[in-house]
Protein backbone atom coordinates (compact mmCIF):
# COMPACT_ATOMS: atom_id res chain seq x y z
CA UNK A 1 0.00 0.00 0.00
CA UNK A 2 1.00 3.45 -1.12
CA UNK A 3 0.51 6.11 0.83
CA UNK A 4 0.49 9.85 -0.89
CA UNK A 5 0.68 13.66 0.18
CA UNK A 6 2.06 16.70 -1.17
CA UNK A 7 4.09 19.74 -0.03
CA UNK A 8 6.02 22.67 -1.17
CA UNK A 9 9.99 22.96 -1.08
CA UNK A 10 11.17 26.51 -1.73
CA UNK A 11 14.57 27.55 -3.31
CA UNK A 12 14.56 31.24 -2.92
CA UNK A 13 10.71 32.43 -3.71
CA UNK A 14 10.17 29.52 -6.29
CA UNK A 15 8.41 27.25 -4.96
CA UNK A 16 8.51 23.69 -6.34
CA UNK A 17 5.26 21.13 -5.61
CA UNK A 18 6.85 17.59 -4.53
CA UNK A 19 5.19 14.68 -4.10
CA UNK A 20 5.81 12.83 -0.69
CA UNK A 21 5.03 8.89 -1.40
CA UNK A 22 5.33 6.40 1.57
CA UNK A 23 5.67 2.81 1.51
CA UNK A 24 5.07 -0.14 4.03
CA UNK A 25 6.75 -3.35 3.64
CA UNK A 26 6.63 -6.38 6.00
CA UNK A 27 9.38 -6.48 7.97
CA UNK A 28 11.47 -5.02 11.19
CA UNK A 29 10.35 -1.79 11.90
CA UNK A 30 12.12 0.69 10.53
CA UNK A 31 11.97 4.31 9.15
CA UNK A 32 13.79 5.56 6.01
CA UNK A 33 13.43 9.12 4.22
CA UNK A 34 14.83 9.24 0.54
CA UNK A 35 14.98 11.75 -1.94
CA UNK A 36 18.00 13.90 -1.21
CA UNK A 37 17.10 15.01 2.55
CA UNK A 38 19.06 17.50 4.29
CA UNK A 39 20.32 16.58 8.16
CA UNK A 40 17.65 18.69 9.16
CA UNK A 41 15.18 16.92 7.24
CA UNK A 42 16.33 13.45 8.50
CA UNK A 43 15.20 15.15 12.12
CA UNK A 44 11.19 14.75 10.86
CA UNK A 45 11.42 11.24 11.16
CA UNK A 46 11.76 11.71 15.20
CA UNK A 47 9.26 14.88 15.09
CA UNK A 48 6.69 12.35 13.08
CA UNK A 49 6.24 9.36 14.73
CA UNK A 50 6.17 11.57 18.18
CA UNK A 51 3.20 13.73 16.25
CA UNK A 52 1.79 10.74 15.42
CA UNK A 53 1.95 8.88 19.03
CA UNK A 54 0.53 12.07 20.18
CA UNK A 55 -2.10 12.24 18.27
CA UNK A 56 -3.44 8.78 19.66
CA UNK A 57 -2.49 6.52 16.75
CA UNK A 58 -0.27 3.48 16.72
CA UNK A 59 2.69 4.11 14.59
CA UNK A 60 2.90 0.97 12.03
CA UNK A 61 5.50 -1.43 13.59
CA UNK A 62 6.46 -2.26 9.96
CA UNK A 63 9.33 -0.79 7.33
CA UNK A 64 8.41 2.11 6.33
CA UNK A 65 10.14 4.49 3.01
CA UNK A 66 8.92 7.71 2.79
CA UNK A 67 10.31 8.87 -0.81
CA UNK A 68 10.47 12.73 -1.42
CA UNK A 69 10.12 13.25 -5.02
CA UNK A 70 11.79 14.83 -7.92
CA UNK A 71 14.55 13.39 -5.78
CA UNK A 72 17.00 15.54 -7.50
CA UNK A 73 15.59 18.62 -5.64
CA UNK A 74 17.21 19.31 -2.17
CA UNK A 75 14.87 19.36 0.54
CA UNK A 76 15.46 20.71 4.02
CA UNK A 77 13.74 21.60 7.10
CA UNK A 78 10.73 20.82 8.47
CA UNK A 79 7.83 22.54 5.84
CA UNK A 80 7.44 18.73 5.26
CA UNK A 81 6.30 17.17 8.13
CA UNK A 82 2.97 16.98 8.06
CA UNK A 83 2.89 16.24 4.84
CA UNK A 84 5.45 12.95 5.72
CA UNK A 85 3.20 12.04 8.57
CA UNK A 86 0.02 12.49 6.68
CA UNK A 87 1.60 9.90 3.90
CA UNK A 88 2.77 7.25 6.14
CA UNK A 89 -1.02 6.90 8.12
CA UNK A 90 -2.86 6.91 4.35
CA UNK A 91 -0.03 3.61 3.88
CA UNK A 92 -1.19 2.20 7.03
CA UNK A 93 -4.64 2.89 6.28
CA UNK A 94 -5.49 4.94 9.10
CA UNK A 95 -6.94 7.49 7.48
CA UNK A 96 -8.50 7.62 4.02
CA UNK A 97 -5.96 8.08 0.76
CA UNK A 98 -8.08 10.24 -1.74
CA UNK A 99 -8.07 13.86 -0.14
CA UNK A 100 -4.94 13.57 1.53
CA UNK A 101 -3.13 12.98 -1.72
CA UNK A 102 -4.95 16.21 -3.36
CA UNK A 103 -4.25 18.72 -0.85
CA UNK A 104 -0.13 20.94 -0.38
CA UNK A 105 0.44 20.28 3.19
CA UNK A 106 2.54 22.54 4.33
CA UNK A 107 3.79 22.75 8.32
CA UNK A 108 6.27 21.46 10.92
CA UNK A 109 5.22 19.01 14.14
CA UNK A 110 5.49 19.76 17.14
CA UNK A 111 5.84 16.51 19.75
CA UNK A 112 2.86 17.03 20.96
CA UNK A 113 1.23 16.52 18.06
CA UNK A 114 0.81 20.71 17.12
CA UNK A 115 1.25 21.88 13.98
CA UNK A 116 3.82 24.40 14.00
CA UNK A 117 3.84 27.63 12.03
CA UNK A 118 6.81 27.66 8.76
CA UNK A 119 8.61 30.33 7.11
CA UNK A 120 7.94 31.13 3.20
CA UNK A 121 3.88 30.14 3.12
CA UNK A 122 2.93 32.95 0.73
CA UNK A 123 5.53 31.96 -1.65
CA UNK A 124 4.41 28.54 -1.14
CA UNK A 125 0.98 28.61 -1.68
CA UNK A 126 1.53 30.52 -4.56
CA UNK A 127 3.61 27.54 -6.19
CA UNK A 128 1.23 25.17 -5.09
CA UNK A 129 -1.68 27.77 -6.63
CA UNK A 130 0.62 28.07 -9.92
CA UNK A 131 0.47 23.60 -10.15
CA UNK A 132 -3.02 23.47 -10.11
CA UNK A 133 -3.03 22.88 -6.47
CA UNK A 134 -6.67 23.70 -5.03
CA UNK A 135 -6.19 22.97 -1.44
CA UNK A 136 -3.46 23.78 1.05
CA UNK A 137 -3.47 22.48 4.61
CA UNK A 138 -1.15 24.95 7.16
CA UNK A 139 -0.68 25.99 10.91
CA UNK A 140 -3.58 28.62 12.04
CA UNK A 141 -1.06 31.13 12.51
CA UNK A 142 -0.49 30.37 8.65
CA UNK A 143 -3.97 30.57 7.51
CA UNK A 144 -4.08 34.48 6.69
CA UNK A 145 -0.98 34.25 4.80
CA UNK A 146 -1.95 31.28 3.04
CA UNK A 147 -5.05 33.42 2.11
CA UNK A 148 -3.25 35.92 0.19
CA UNK A 149 -3.62 33.68 -2.65
CA UNK A 150 -6.86 33.89 -4.41
CA UNK A 151 -8.07 30.74 -5.79
CA UNK A 152 -7.37 28.38 -3.49
CA UNK A 153 -8.70 26.65 -0.20
CA UNK A 154 -7.36 27.10 2.88
CA UNK A 155 -8.01 24.29 5.84
CA UNK A 156 -5.87 25.72 9.03
CA UNK A 157 -5.62 23.45 11.83
CA UNK A 158 -4.05 23.85 14.91
CA UNK A 159 -2.88 19.93 15.41
CA UNK A 160 -2.33 17.16 13.35
CA UNK A 161 -5.15 14.98 15.03
CA UNK A 162 -7.50 17.77 13.84
CA UNK A 163 -6.51 16.58 10.37
CA UNK A 164 -6.43 13.01 10.84
CA UNK A 165 -10.12 13.38 11.90
CA UNK A 166 -11.08 15.46 8.87
CA UNK A 167 -9.07 12.67 6.42
CA UNK A 168 -11.34 10.21 8.37
CA UNK A 169 -9.54 8.72 11.39
CA UNK A 170 -11.97 7.19 14.11
CA UNK A 171 -8.95 6.76 16.59
CA UNK A 172 -7.32 10.50 16.14
CA UNK A 173 -7.43 12.59 20.12
CA UNK A 174 -7.79 16.13 19.51
CA UNK A 175 -5.84 17.68 22.26
CA UNK A 176 -7.06 20.27 23.94
CA UNK A 177 -4.52 23.31 23.45
CA UNK A 178 -3.86 26.56 22.38
CA UNK A 179 -2.45 26.73 18.14
CA UNK A 180 0.92 27.59 17.81
CA UNK A 181 1.67 31.45 17.56
CA UNK A 182 4.34 32.62 15.23
CA UNK A 183 7.45 33.51 16.47
CA UNK A 184 8.00 36.98 16.89
CA UNK A 185 11.65 37.91 15.25
CA UNK A 186 11.77 41.41 15.55
CA UNK A 187 9.38 44.17 16.77
CA UNK A 188 8.43 46.34 14.18
CA UNK A 189 7.91 50.43 14.85
CA UNK A 190 4.75 51.52 15.58
CA UNK A 191 3.98 54.82 14.68
CA UNK A 192 5.25 55.64 11.04
CA UNK A 193 8.06 58.85 11.04
CA UNK A 194 7.02 61.99 9.80
CA UNK A 195 8.88 64.58 8.83
CA UNK A 196 7.45 66.69 10.18
CA UNK A 197 9.45 65.88 13.17
CA UNK A 198 12.88 66.95 11.41
CA UNK A 199 13.42 70.65 11.81
CA UNK A 200 15.67 72.67 9.96
CA UNK A 201 17.72 70.80 7.34
CA UNK A 202 15.92 72.27 4.21
CA UNK A 203 18.65 71.06 1.89
CA UNK A 204 18.42 67.80 2.96
CA UNK A 205 14.55 67.35 3.10
CA UNK A 206 14.97 68.67 -0.46
CA UNK A 207 17.20 66.35 -1.04
CA UNK A 208 15.29 63.52 0.31
CA UNK A 209 12.11 64.46 -2.12
CA UNK A 210 14.06 64.76 -5.20
CA UNK A 211 15.38 61.21 -4.24
CA UNK A 212 12.04 59.52 -3.85
CA UNK A 213 10.84 61.64 -6.77
CA UNK A 214 13.27 60.38 -9.03
CA UNK A 215 14.06 57.17 -7.89
CA UNK A 216 17.43 58.41 -6.94
CA UNK A 217 20.06 57.29 -5.20
CA UNK A 218 20.88 59.37 -2.47
CA UNK A 219 24.64 60.01 -0.34
CA UNK A 220 23.91 61.44 2.74
CA UNK A 221 27.27 63.39 4.39
CA UNK A 222 27.85 64.72 7.85
CA UNK A 223 29.34 64.91 11.24
CA UNK A 224 27.54 62.18 13.31
CA UNK A 225 24.14 63.18 15.23
CA UNK A 226 23.55 66.31 12.37
CA UNK A 227 20.35 64.15 11.65
CA UNK A 228 21.16 61.96 8.87
CA UNK A 229 19.60 58.46 10.60
CA UNK A 230 16.06 60.53 11.09
CA UNK A 231 16.28 61.70 7.72
CA UNK A 232 16.47 58.22 5.99
CA UNK A 233 14.04 56.89 7.81
CA UNK A 234 11.20 58.71 6.35
CA UNK A 235 11.98 58.62 3.41
CA UNK A 236 9.62 55.48 3.08
CA UNK A 237 7.00 57.75 4.17
CA UNK A 238 7.03 59.73 1.08
CA UNK A 239 7.13 57.04 -1.13
CA UNK A 240 4.04 55.43 -2.83
CA UNK A 241 3.11 52.40 -2.05
CA UNK A 242 3.69 49.11 -3.39
CA UNK A 243 2.86 47.77 -6.69
CA UNK A 244 0.79 44.40 -6.67
CA UNK A 245 3.54 42.37 -7.10
CA UNK A 246 5.99 44.07 -5.23
CA UNK A 247 3.68 43.56 -2.94
CA UNK A 248 3.79 39.75 -3.32
CA UNK A 249 7.52 40.16 -3.30
CA UNK A 250 8.35 41.65 -0.15
CA UNK A 251 5.64 39.71 2.06
CA UNK A 252 7.17 36.36 0.19
CA UNK A 253 10.64 37.75 1.36
CA UNK A 254 9.88 38.76 4.76
CA UNK A 255 7.99 35.31 5.42
CA UNK A 256 10.81 33.65 4.82
CA UNK A 257 13.09 35.62 6.35
CA UNK A 258 10.81 35.09 9.04
CA UNK A 259 10.59 39.19 9.58
CA UNK A 260 6.77 39.40 8.96
CA UNK A 261 4.01 40.22 11.44
CA UNK A 262 1.28 38.15 12.44
CA UNK A 263 -1.15 39.12 10.84
CA UNK A 264 0.26 41.54 8.12
CA UNK A 265 -1.52 40.63 5.27
CA UNK A 266 0.22 42.11 2.06
CA UNK A 267 2.85 44.57 2.91
CA UNK A 268 1.46 47.46 1.30
CA UNK A 269 4.55 50.30 2.15
CA UNK A 270 8.31 50.46 1.11
CA UNK A 271 9.94 48.75 4.14
CA UNK A 272 13.22 49.95 5.27
CA UNK A 273 16.33 47.91 6.43
CA UNK A 274 18.97 49.64 8.27
CA UNK A 275 21.69 46.70 8.54
CA UNK A 276 25.07 47.59 10.55
CA UNK A 277 28.47 47.63 9.14
CA UNK A 278 29.60 45.11 11.77
CA UNK A 279 26.76 42.96 10.76
CA UNK A 280 28.01 39.56 8.80
CA UNK A 281 27.95 39.31 5.08
CA UNK A 282 24.96 36.72 4.89
CA UNK A 283 22.82 39.06 7.13
CA UNK A 284 23.37 42.22 4.78
CA UNK A 285 23.27 40.18 1.44
CA UNK A 286 22.02 37.09 2.03
CA UNK A 287 22.97 33.31 2.61
CA UNK A 288 23.14 30.50 5.09
CA UNK A 289 24.21 26.93 5.15
CA UNK A 290 22.21 25.01 2.72
CA UNK A 291 19.20 26.86 1.81
CA UNK A 292 20.33 30.43 1.19
CA UNK A 293 18.48 32.86 3.79
CA UNK A 294 17.58 36.30 2.10
CA UNK A 295 19.38 39.03 3.53
CA UNK A 296 18.61 43.12 4.42
CA UNK A 297 18.95 43.75 0.96
CA UNK A 298 16.08 41.77 -0.29
CA UNK A 299 14.10 42.52 2.90
CA UNK A 300 14.62 46.41 1.62
CA UNK A 301 13.00 44.92 -1.63
CA UNK A 302 10.63 47.50 -3.04
CA UNK A 303 11.69 50.10 -0.15
CA UNK A 304 14.83 51.73 1.06
CA UNK A 305 18.12 50.26 2.33
CA UNK A 306 19.73 52.66 4.67
CA UNK A 307 24.12 51.74 5.25
CA UNK A 308 24.75 54.47 7.91
CA UNK A 309 28.59 55.09 8.21
CA UNK A 310 28.35 53.60 4.78
CA UNK A 311 32.18 53.45 4.57
CA UNK A 312 32.73 51.24 7.46
CA UNK A 313 30.94 48.32 5.40
CA UNK A 314 33.57 45.65 4.28
CA UNK A 315 34.52 46.23 0.95
CA UNK A 316 33.65 42.67 -0.13
CA UNK A 317 29.56 43.59 0.97
CA UNK A 318 29.96 47.25 -0.82
CA UNK A 319 31.04 45.52 -4.05
CA UNK A 320 28.48 42.77 -4.29
CA UNK A 321 25.61 45.82 -3.85
CA UNK A 322 26.62 46.19 -7.48
CA UNK A 323 24.97 43.47 -8.88
CA UNK A 324 21.35 44.05 -7.06
CA UNK A 325 21.53 47.89 -7.92
CA UNK A 326 22.16 46.65 -11.87
CA UNK A 327 19.73 43.99 -12.16
CA UNK A 328 17.03 44.24 -8.82
CA UNK A 329 17.88 40.29 -7.51
CA UNK A 330 20.80 39.04 -5.85
CA UNK A 331 21.74 35.52 -7.11
CA UNK A 332 23.28 33.28 -4.20
CA UNK A 333 25.81 30.55 -4.73
CA UNK A 334 25.53 27.54 -3.02
CA UNK A 335 26.30 23.93 -3.66
CA UNK A 336 23.04 22.84 -5.05
CA UNK A 337 23.04 25.65 -7.21
CA UNK A 338 22.36 29.04 -7.02
CA UNK A 339 19.31 31.21 -4.82
CA UNK A 340 17.73 33.95 -6.11
CA UNK A 341 16.26 36.80 -4.50
CA UNK A 342 14.47 40.07 -5.56
CA UNK A 343 16.42 43.19 -4.00
CA UNK A 344 15.29 46.12 -6.01
CA UNK A 345 15.94 48.64 -3.69
CA UNK A 346 16.51 52.95 -3.05
CA UNK A 347 20.07 53.45 -1.31
CA UNK A 348 20.93 55.83 0.91
CA UNK A 349 24.13 55.66 1.80
CA UNK A 350 25.66 58.12 4.80
CA UNK A 351 28.87 59.16 5.55
CA UNK A 352 30.90 61.32 8.12
CA UNK A 353 32.75 63.84 6.56
CA UNK A 354 36.65 61.91 7.61
CA UNK A 355 37.19 58.77 9.39
CA UNK A 356 36.88 60.90 13.06
CA UNK A 357 33.88 62.79 11.90
CA UNK A 358 34.60 66.09 13.05
CA UNK A 359 35.60 67.75 9.36
CA UNK A 360 32.82 70.17 9.02
CA UNK A 361 32.55 73.72 8.89
CA UNK A 362 35.75 74.90 9.57
CA UNK A 363 36.98 71.29 10.60
CA UNK A 364 39.13 72.57 13.28
CA UNK A 365 38.87 70.01 15.46
CA UNK A 366 39.31 67.09 12.88
CA UNK A 367 42.95 65.64 13.14
CA UNK A 368 42.65 63.39 9.91
CA UNK A 369 45.07 63.74 7.16
CA UNK A 370 44.19 65.03 3.86
CA UNK A 371 44.92 61.59 2.56
CA UNK A 372 42.92 59.77 5.15
CA UNK A 373 39.73 61.54 4.21
CA UNK A 374 40.77 60.42 0.62
CA UNK A 375 41.42 57.18 1.11
CA UNK A 376 37.87 57.18 3.66
CA UNK A 377 36.01 58.12 0.58
CA UNK A 378 37.81 55.71 -1.70
CA UNK A 379 36.21 53.35 -0.23
CA UNK A 380 32.78 54.12 -1.65
CA UNK A 381 33.73 55.11 -4.92
CA UNK A 382 33.76 53.63 -8.35
CA UNK A 383 30.71 51.21 -9.07
CA UNK A 384 29.07 52.15 -5.97
CA UNK A 385 29.27 55.93 -6.26
CA UNK A 386 28.80 55.46 -10.22
CA UNK A 387 25.03 54.81 -9.27
CA UNK A 388 23.98 57.49 -6.74
CA UNK A 389 22.59 60.70 -8.47
CA UNK A 390 22.01 62.91 -5.21
CA UNK A 391 24.67 63.94 -3.00
CA UNK A 392 23.50 66.38 -0.11
CA UNK A 393 25.91 67.80 3.29
CA UNK A 394 23.90 67.42 6.29
CA UNK A 395 25.01 69.90 9.16
CA UNK A 396 22.98 70.17 12.46
CA UNK A 397 20.64 72.44 13.43
CA UNK A 398 20.97 75.28 15.15
CA UNK A 399 18.96 75.33 18.65
CA UNK A 400 16.26 77.14 19.06
CA UNK A 401 14.47 76.49 15.47
CA UNK A 402 10.88 74.93 16.36
CA UNK A 403 9.15 75.24 13.70
CA UNK A 404 7.50 71.76 12.82
CA UNK A 405 8.34 70.56 8.98
CA UNK A 406 6.16 70.10 6.31
CA UNK A 407 4.44 66.67 6.91
CA UNK A 408 5.29 63.22 5.00
CA UNK A 409 1.87 63.14 3.86
CA UNK A 410 2.12 66.75 2.18
CA UNK A 411 5.34 65.85 0.11
CA UNK A 412 4.36 62.35 -0.80
CA UNK A 413 1.64 64.31 -2.85
CA UNK A 414 4.23 66.11 -4.71
CA UNK A 415 6.08 63.31 -4.94
CA UNK A 416 3.14 60.67 -6.25
CA UNK A 417 2.53 63.52 -8.99
CA UNK A 418 6.43 63.86 -10.30
CA UNK A 419 6.49 59.89 -10.28
CA UNK A 420 3.27 59.57 -12.31
CA UNK A 421 4.87 62.47 -15.13
CA UNK A 422 8.07 60.44 -14.94
CA UNK A 423 6.46 57.05 -15.52
CA UNK A 424 4.13 58.18 -18.54
CA UNK A 425 7.17 59.64 -20.09
CA UNK A 426 9.51 56.82 -19.82
CA UNK A 427 6.64 53.82 -19.89
CA UNK A 428 7.41 53.27 -23.54
CA UNK A 429 11.38 52.78 -23.19
CA UNK A 430 10.33 50.27 -19.59
CA UNK A 431 11.49 52.38 -17.31
CA UNK A 432 9.40 53.87 -14.30
CA UNK A 433 11.69 56.52 -13.08
CA UNK A 434 14.17 59.02 -13.71
CA UNK A 435 16.97 57.45 -11.73
CA UNK A 436 16.83 54.25 -14.69
CA UNK A 437 17.21 56.79 -17.35
CA UNK A 438 20.27 56.13 -19.40
CA UNK A 439 22.54 58.24 -20.87
CA UNK A 440 22.17 58.43 -24.18
CA UNK A 441 18.19 58.86 -24.03
CA UNK A 442 19.30 62.20 -21.43
CA UNK A 443 21.67 62.99 -24.12
CA UNK A 444 19.15 63.26 -26.89
CA UNK A 445 16.04 64.23 -24.71
CA UNK A 446 17.14 67.22 -22.86
CA UNK A 447 17.42 70.35 -24.64
CA UNK A 448 21.16 72.07 -25.71
CA UNK A 449 19.94 75.46 -23.79
CA UNK A 450 18.87 73.09 -20.68
CA UNK A 451 22.03 71.20 -20.89
CA UNK A 452 24.59 73.99 -21.29
CA UNK A 453 25.74 74.40 -17.55
CA UNK A 454 26.43 70.86 -17.67
CA UNK A 455 29.09 71.36 -20.64
CA UNK A 456 30.53 74.26 -18.78
CA UNK A 457 31.52 72.26 -15.44
CA UNK A 458 32.44 69.24 -17.83
CA UNK A 459 34.83 71.79 -20.08
CA UNK A 460 36.46 73.41 -16.43
CA UNK A 461 36.71 69.65 -14.65
CA UNK A 462 33.89 70.16 -12.25
CA UNK A 463 32.16 67.07 -12.62
CA UNK A 464 32.83 63.75 -14.41
CA UNK A 465 30.80 62.24 -17.84
CA UNK A 466 29.20 60.09 -15.66
CA UNK A 467 28.73 62.90 -13.01
CA UNK A 468 27.13 65.73 -16.32
CA UNK A 469 24.80 62.26 -16.59
CA UNK A 470 23.57 62.27 -13.09
CA UNK A 471 22.70 65.90 -13.11
CA UNK A 472 20.47 65.65 -16.30
CA UNK A 473 18.59 62.92 -14.44
CA UNK A 474 18.10 64.82 -11.58
CA UNK A 475 17.07 67.65 -13.73
CA UNK A 476 14.44 65.78 -15.22
CA UNK A 477 13.11 65.13 -11.37
CA UNK A 478 13.40 68.84 -10.55
CA UNK A 479 11.03 69.29 -14.05
CA UNK A 480 8.71 66.40 -12.79
CA UNK A 481 8.33 67.80 -9.46
CA UNK A 482 7.44 71.29 -11.04
CA UNK A 483 5.25 70.10 -13.31
CA UNK A 484 6.92 71.06 -16.88
CA UNK A 485 7.43 68.97 -19.90
CA UNK A 486 10.90 69.63 -20.11
CA UNK A 487 13.95 70.74 -17.87
CA UNK A 488 15.28 73.89 -18.58
CA UNK A 489 18.52 75.59 -18.15
CA UNK A 490 17.82 76.22 -13.72
CA UNK A 491 17.04 72.75 -13.04
CA UNK A 492 20.26 71.55 -14.86
CA UNK A 493 21.99 74.54 -12.61
CA UNK A 494 19.93 73.19 -9.59
CA UNK A 495 20.67 69.84 -10.16
CA UNK A 496 24.10 70.74 -10.12
CA UNK A 497 23.96 72.57 -6.97
CA UNK A 498 22.26 69.61 -5.58
CA UNK A 499 25.48 67.60 -5.99
CA UNK A 500 27.69 70.97 -4.63
CA UNK A 501 30.13 69.59 -2.35
CA UNK A 502 29.95 66.23 -3.43
CA UNK A 503 32.92 63.46 -3.00
CA UNK A 504 32.94 62.98 -6.67
ZN1 LIG B 1 38.55 64.00 10.81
Amino acid sequence: MIGRARSVVLTGLTGHVIEVEAHLASGLPAFTLVGLPDASLGEARDRVRAAVASSGLTWPARRLTVNLSPASLPKSGSVTDLAIAVAALAAAQLISPGQAARAVHLGELGLDGRVRPVRGVLPAVAAARAAGVSEVVVARADAEEAALVDGVQVRAVSTLAELLAWYGSDEARPIATDPVARPVIEAHEGAPMDLADVRGQDDARWALEVAAAGGHHLLMTGPPGAGKTMLAARLPGILPDLSRADAIAATSVHSLAGTLDAGAGLLRRPPFEAPHHSASAAAIVGGGSMLARPGAISRAHGGVLFLDEAPEFPARVLQTLRQPLETGEIVLHRAHGATRYPARFQLVLAANPCPCGLFAGSGERCECSPLARRRYFARLSGPLLDRVDLQVHVLPVRRGLDDEGESSAAVAVRVAAARARAAARLEPHGWTTNAQVGGAWLRRHTSQAACRPVWRALDEGRVTARGADRALRVAWTLADLEGVAQPEREHVEQALMLRHGGVS
